[in-house]
This record gives structure tokens, sequence and C-alpha cells, in this order.
């Protein structure tokens, strides 16, 4: 129980300054510090530009930290490269805001669920169909999906296409970053929904950044708040009302609050129309 409760991963003290010539340096991560556990979901927070996002570039590689160390199971992964990067990859995989960027426009959705299998040699021929099959259904896409481009799949499905090929590899952890945030207000809760679901069935650890509060919040079990890259506040998720003590996270929180009372209104005037239509519609009937 006590080895259960080691992180499976530690940031320490990460540091991240962007230079670019003729500008002033940003200093995107101030020593970030951070643990994940096994089974656990880690909201990240914040507004825009306070470093979530090279927080999970960091983490995945696709940026290096200037300082501090990233450790996966207890050993330093901070500066892998080549090989063992590669392998560690498919460890950590990545979900994006947008999901049409990734796709290439010439591949089927069934071929780019397989792609990952084939390259890690997890799986091949009929074996990898199969498991496309089954990676299909788990995030509530048709087996009819297989066969289509991605141009043919709505903003959802697309990401839901993307799911199905980061939880094909069976990595250890996933990282989230504004993966609802392009989509509708109910196709993200949608989405929200299956990501609660998948976490139930697999256990996967993940570390979900989005800049809205109320979103982390439905599917995390603590929440890291940033603010010009740094972690100011921990909190967890359920006394979050209660147990935040920074000023900045109960601005954001009061921002949480409006955005929840702006969906109730949605909700209300989307059921209002819903009405309006089916009465429309018994009325043309009943001619
Ligand atoms: P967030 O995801 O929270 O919106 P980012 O991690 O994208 O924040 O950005 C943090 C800070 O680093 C911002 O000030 C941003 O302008 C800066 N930044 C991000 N990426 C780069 C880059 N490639 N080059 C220079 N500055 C960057
Ligand atoms: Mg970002």
């Amino acid at each position: 129980m006590a080895l259960e409760r080691l992180p499976i991963l530690e940031l320490k003290n990460l540091c991240k300054t962007y230079e670019l010539k003729g500008h002033r340096a940003v200093d995107a991560l101030k020593a970030v510090h951070l643990e994940l556990y096994p089974g656990e979901c880690l909201g990240i927070v914040g507004e825009s530009g306070s470093g979530k996002s090279t927080l999970a570039r960091c983490i995945t590689h696709l940026e290096r930290v200037n300082s501090g160390q990233i450790q996966y199971r207890q050993q330093d992964i901070t500066r892998l490269n080549g090989k063992l990067l590669r392998q560690q990859r498919k460890q950590i995989q990545m979900v994006f805001q947008e999901p049409s960027a990734i796709f290439n426009p010439r591949m089927k959705i069934g071929a780019f669920i397989r792609e990952p299998l084939i390259n890690y040699k997890i799986m091949k021929g009929q074996k990898a169909e199969q498991e496309v099959l089954r990676l299909l259904e788990r995030v509530g896409l048709s087996a009819a999906t297989a066969d289509k481009y991605p141009h043919e799949l709505s903003g959802g499905e697309q990401q839901r296409a993307v799911i199905a090929r980061a939880i094909g590899v069976e990595p250890d952890i996933i990282l989230f970053d504004e993966a609802t945030s392009a989509l509708d207000v109910s196709i993200q809760q949608q989405i929200l929904d299956l990501l609660v679901e998948l976490r139930k069935e697999t256990g996967i650890s993940s570390i979900f950044i989005s800049h809205d509060l109320a979103v982390v919040q439905q599917v995390s079990d603590r929440i890291a708040v940033m603010y010009q890259g740094e972690v100011v506040e921990v909190v967890e998720s359920s006394r979050l009302t209660s147990s935040a003590n920074h000023p900045y996270t109960r601005s954001l929180m009061s921002s949480v609050l409006s955005v929840r009372e702006m969906r109730y209104r949605m909700q209300g005037q989307r059921q209002k129309q819903e009405r309006e239509q089916a009465e429309i519609f018994q009325e043309s009937l009943s001619g």
C-alpha cells in the first residue's frame, strides 16, 4: 500500500525560459513542483499564458526544461533522447486541443488508430484490426468509423478517435491539454463523461489541463492552480469551494460560478427551443 502512494510522475523545480531574439526572455515555468499518483487525475488550471501548455510540453519532451527534474516511476527522465525517449513517449500520451491538426487527411480513422499499435509492435494483422474495432467501441464510435476519413467526422468524433489512438498503446499517463476547449458545450460534456468512464475502467493516470475551472473540477481529484509560471496552490477538487486559499484561485472560482450559471441558462434555452419546435411539429401534424 505504501508503495502505491509513490508518485508515478514527479516534477521537481522545473524551470523553462523562452528566449527569443530581440524580445525579453519569458519565464514560462518558475520552479514548478508537482506529483501525479497512480490512477489519479490531476487538473491544471490557470489563465491563458500561465504556463500550462509549456508544462505539458516539457513532460512529453516536446520542449526541454532549463533546469529541474522529471521523474517517472522514480527514474530521472529529464534528459532522455533517442530510443529511450521513443519508448518513454509510449508511456505518456498527449491529447491536444485541435484534433484536426494531428490527422493525416488521407488516412482513414481505422489506420490512424492502428498506426501506433504497429509502430510499437504491440499487434499486427487481424489482431490489430480487431483491436481497432474494440477501441472505437470503447470511445463510443461505431465500427463503420474505421472506414471514414477525418473530415467526415465531427469535432467531438475526431477527439474520440484521438483518445482511442492514445489509449491503444496502453500508456501509464495521458495528458489532455485543452482537449475539450474547442468543442461545443454539449459535446464537451460528452467527452468529459467519456474520460471519467475510461478512467474508471482503465485506471490510467492523467493530467487534465484547461483554462476553465468548472471543466477541470469535473474530472480531477486534485487541482493545481497556475499563475504566471508558478503553481500557486494545489487543492482537493471536492473541497475546492471551502479550502481554496490563494486569492487567484478564488478569483478563478468566481468565474466558475458565472460559467456554470451560463451553462445552466444555455441549457434552459435549448430546452425551451426544443419544446417550441415540438409544439410546432405537433401543430403541423394536427393540421
Ligand atoms: P498556457 O498554456 O497556460 O496558455 P503557455 O505555456 O502556452 O501558457 O505559455 C506560457 C508563456 O510562455 C506565455 O507567456 C507564452 O507567451 C510563452 N511562450 C509559450 N510558448 C512560447 C514559445 N515557443 N516561444 C516563446 N514564448 C512562448
Ligand atoms: Mg495552452
